[in-house]
């Protein structure tokens, strides 16, 4: 049931883009991109939104639509993909039991669909669009710490500097992960290739 489950979460990521989902829950975007952040108090609009995920300048909230939802209504990470499935209409079969036929046709179908060519595409281009979110994130993270980079002679950093070079550390990271999983996959495809 944990695997079907993390496998619903991924579903609901690549079906429920960020935009869409504050918009529906009442939270207007503007033309740039931002947010009024609901997680704090704010009269200038510092969430930013990108296709995939949420980022904060002010309270350095941030992360997928689930966190969102999450933090937004104080729920379980279970209830936020069972919301999201009901609010969004999915029709992801969550919570009821998997007859056994299903449960052993899950991954098959999964990994059908993976080969399938416009699908590839699909995955492609939707992992280009996140790669491109981290990439434009990173660069916002950046832009943000050199504006609020400390003065001489202050102790402790501004808040938005802080929460900027966390979150730009694990972008990086993401950044980094992604690299590398690319590499595998084109080492792997040329492997495939030569046999
Ligand atoms: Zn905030």
């Amino acid at each position: 049931m944990r695997d079907s489950f993390t496998l619903y979460a991924q579903e609901i990521k690549q079906a429920v883009d960020m935009r869409r989902a504050l918009e529906h829950y009442g939270i207007a975007v503007n033309s740039a991109g931002y947010a009024l952040c609901p997680f704090h108090d704010e009269n200038t609009a510092s969430l930013k939104v990108y296709n995939k995920s949420f980022y904060c300048f002010g309270c350095g909230k941030g992360g997928d639509v689930i966190r969102f939802v999450r933090d937004l209504f104080g729920i379980s990470f279970r209830e936020a993909v069972e919301k999201l499935n009901a609010d969004f209409t999915l029709g992801l079969p969550i919570g009821q039991r998997l007859t056994v036929r299903q449960a052993r046709d899950m991954k098959p179908r999964q990994a059908q669909r993976l080969r399938t060519r416009s699908d590839e595409a699909e995955q492609k281009a939707q992992r280009f669009s996140e790669y491109l979110d981290l990439l434009q994130e990173e660069d916002h993270l950046r832009f943000v710490m050199e504006m609020c980079s400390p003065l001489e002679g202050e102790e402790t950093p501004p808040a938005e500097w802080v929460n900027a070079s966390r979150r730009l550390g694990y972008v990086g990271y993401l950044l980094d992960h992604f690299y590398l999983q690319e590499n595998a996959e084109s080492i792997a495809g040329k492997a495939d290739n030569a046999a």
